[in-house]
């Protein structure tokens, strides 16, 4: 049979080596019948002691058909339910089976490839940092309908499973051993299939070792049932506290612990029933098809390098200058260190330079103190930043990155004094967050090696880096930026340069709305709640507290001298209202002491009651849902914007840049993703409705009816 090697040996064991076609081992649609045909081949075998299933690939089994469930739509949704019951029968067939079955998981065992191991009675696992074991299921969208969030319950309790399938956690070998959802490790790969044999034989003799715990008559579920005490008291404040968490826009998790709590109410037969209509009730819904598309498909292709040159081999940095020993300067040394970079931390003075790596230092001890890094390693990790005011100390390095103060007289400077230290070929990157990249090269007497790397804060929290081409950068030095995002194990998207990027850009429309909306009269406590309730991460206008009113005087004063003030739109209104917040009240923002809130010692904050006398007007009625979407569509508007006039170069790049960069909600799958589930028809008529209604900054970008036209999608 091709896919699975079927061998049996003189003991009568027989080892089933799973090597399908393609690069892993995963539930297409011929696993299913090939499963099936190998367990008719196992029962008609005489003499069977045990069984034996592993894998020739480097993982074990990559777990469900992502293509296929991407299809799930209304007409074919009990086609898919029925065809995850299919599986669920075979993998009944393996545990009603006489004999043992025991799982020789070699590599990654994630959501299927749990599940299918957890069809066989034992399990034993490489003890090794490939082998990640988890269900990864809630992460995009699903759940693990394969069996899993049943007999995750049976297995780990209520509580014991909460954080595998509610979070999607991935394990070691050595945590799945100490949770209950493997049953022995072991140290090298040659032991691995030699001691599933050992336990089979151990077992000869054992029939309980071919029973399955919820086959198993008198079996106890850990950590109580429905109506223990501890149970009963956690499933209404875990219900309360998810719902806090998801803000009511993620029906996954939901449905995982409504399944998690009926899995102890309802026998074993019925809870797996239900666990596969959950699996197909979740396929059919938009986010699960938002978060396939950005976090696996394009997430894979963004980290493949589908934004990098392709004939342009590996770039290695080795020696990385970071001018400015800032808040962002520190940042960029810490995580350049941390990938084992020589990092050289070059500030006005020695002194604000070693304020700068004390920053590491500092970080690097909380690591230490939790037990999670050595001193050794501390002390390598440090030993790589010097801190520096001497321009020589940057000789030979391969890329320098300037974080000096937003001042575009200091960077053409600097970059005039101190591009003659890079090496031979070397790239000069800036992390500037506002100035044209293409306007900061003029200063460059190699425009080619100049590329915009722009960092998020806290650089060492923040995954996104944003790369971006001024009108000369070369593809060598995009390759050069880009690898060397890969090697500070970030995120790398790439585009075009404009006026404020794409994040920056797109970022802006947030706060914008949020201000129009105050001006306008709205409660501001009704603004930052719907502005929740889409799951931004926080109110616009407490970001726009975070980010600094002072900060956007500043910007708007330098657009003005360079003559680009409102090149996207009219910032009137926000101008007006962010000096009236700054001249008449000195609220410049949460640093400069308070903004359009007020800070309390005690870190709480309330809206600065000053707003009320300023702009609140009771008889303004903006309904919620107009709230929302003008919130929400100014966003993804911006994004469309930046993909119509090639600042976005890929889709891909705009829906994880904005996930990543700016907080877009997951549950969209980025902001242009949003789009494709919401309906291109659909976003046109309600752009139209919010445009009439509130101004032509809500006209939707003649790109969606192209798009339509052409019946795409934004793919
Ligand atoms: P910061 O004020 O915290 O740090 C700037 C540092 O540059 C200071 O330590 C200053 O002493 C140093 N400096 C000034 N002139 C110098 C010179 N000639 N040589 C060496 N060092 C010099 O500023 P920051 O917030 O770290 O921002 C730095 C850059 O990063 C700016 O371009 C900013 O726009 C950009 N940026 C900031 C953020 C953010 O959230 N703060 C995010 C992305 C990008």
């Amino acid at each position: 049979m091709t896919g699975f090697a079927y061998e049996k040996d003189a003991d009568g064991i027989v080892t089933i080596t799973m090597d399908m076609a393609g690069p892993v081992n995963s539930m297409v649609p011929e696993f299913t019948p090939m499963l099936d045909e190998t367990v008719d081949r196992l029962q008609a075998e005489e003499g069977l002691v045990g069984v034996v299933l592993t894998s020739a690939k480097s993982t074990f089994f990559a777990g469900g058909d992502l293509n296929g469930l991407c299809q799930v739509d209304d007409s074919n949704v009990e086609a898919f339910f029925l065809g995850v019951e299919e599986i669920k029968r075979v993998f009944r067939r393996m545990e009603k089976m006489p004999v043992p079955f025991v799982a020789a998981i070699n590599g990654a065992a994630l959501g299927g490839g749990l599940e299918l191991a957890l069809a066989c009675n034992h399990r034993i696992a490489w003890q090794d940092r490939a082998v990640q074991i988890g269900f990864p299921e809630v992460t995009l969208g699903l759940l693990p309908g394969g069996g899993g969030v049943v007999k995750g319950i049976y297995l780990m309790g209520l509580l014991g499973a909460n954080e595998y399938l509610l979070e999607g956690k991935r394990v070691t070998p050595e945590k799945a051993l100490e949770a209950g959802l493997i049953n022995e490790t072991v140290a090298t790969l040659d032991e691995l299939v030699p001691r599933a044999k050992a336990y089979i034989l151990e077992n000869k003799d054992n029939a309980a070792a071919a029973v399955q715990p919820w086959d198993t008559k008198g079996y106890k579920i850990p950590g109580g049932s429905i109506n223990s005490p501890a149970v009963a008291q956690m499933v209404p404040v875990a219900t309360a506290m998810l719902r806090q968490k998801t803000r009511g826009l993620l029906p996954a998790p939901e449905k995982i612990l409504d399944l998690a709590v009926s899995t102890l109410k309802v026998d074993f037969d019925t809870a797996m029933r239900m666990e596969s209509r959950g699996l197909a009730y979740l396929a059919n819904t938009p986010q699960a098809k938002n978060l396939i598309n950005t976090f696996f498909f394009q997430m894979n292709k963004i980290n493949g390098g589908a934004s990098r040159p392709k004939d342009i081999e590996r770039q290695k940095t080795q020696k990385v200058g970071v001018l400015g020993a800032g808040m962002m300067g520190q940042g960029i040394a810490y995580v350049s260190a941390m990938a084992g970079i020589e990092v050289v931390l070059k500030d006005i003075s020695l002194e604000a330079a070693e304020k700068g790596k004390a920053y590491s230092q500092a970080l690097l001890q909380k690591r230490v103190d939790k037990g999670r890094m050595t001193e050794e390693k501390m002390a390598s990790v440090l030993a790589l930043i010097k801190p520096t005011a001497d321009s020589a100390d940057l000789q030979g390095c391969d890329l320098i990155i300037e974080a000096v103060f937003e001042n575009m007289k200091l960077k053409h400077q600097i970059t005039e004094e101190l591009e003659g230290c890079l090496a031979e070929g070397g790239v000069w990157g800036s992390n500037t967050s506002t100035l044209p990249i293409t306007q900061l090269a003029e200063a460059s007497r190699n425009a080619e090696n100049f590329i915009g790397i722009h960092f998020f804060s806290p650089v060492d929290k923040m995954p996104l880096v944003e790369i971006i081409m001024g009108e000369k950068t070369s593809d060598l030095a995009l390759a050069k930026a880009f690898d060397y995002t890969k090697q500070i194990r970030k995120t790398p998207i790439v585009v075009n340069d404009s006026l404020g990027f794409f994040t920056s850009r797109t970022f802006g429309t947030y706060l914008d709305e949020g201000v129009r909306l105050l001006a306008e009269g709205v409660h501001p406590v009704l603004i930052e709640n719907m502005g929740k309730k889409i799951g931004m991460p926080v109110g616009s206008l407490a970001v726009f507290d975070e980010v600094s009113l002072e900060l956007n005087r500043k910007a708007q004063e330098t657009w003005k001298e360079m003559g680009v003030l409102d090149k996207w739109g009219d910032g009137t209104v926000t101008r007006g209202v962010v000096d009236t917040m700054i001249n008449d009240h000195g609220r410049g923002g949460r640093y400069h002491g308070g903004g359009f809130y007020e800070y309390a010692n005690d870190g709480s904050k309330a809206i600065w009651p000053g707003l009320f006398d300023l702009y609140y007007k009771p008889e303004v009625d903006v309904s919620q849902a107009d709230i929302q979407d003008r919130l929400l569509f100014r966003q993804v508007i911006e994004a469309l914007k930046c993909l119509e006039t090639g600042v976005l170069r890929s889709v891909a790049d705009g829906n994880i840049g904005s996930i990543m960069g700016i907080g877009a909600p997951a549950w969209t799958g980025g902001l242009i993703q949003f789009v494709n589930t919401y309906g291109l028809e659909r976003f046109i008529a309600r752009c139209d409705e919010l445009s009439a209604a509130y101004g032509d900054r809500f006209a939707a970008p003649a790109i969606v009816a192209e798009t339509v036209a052409k019946g795409e999608l934004f793919n």
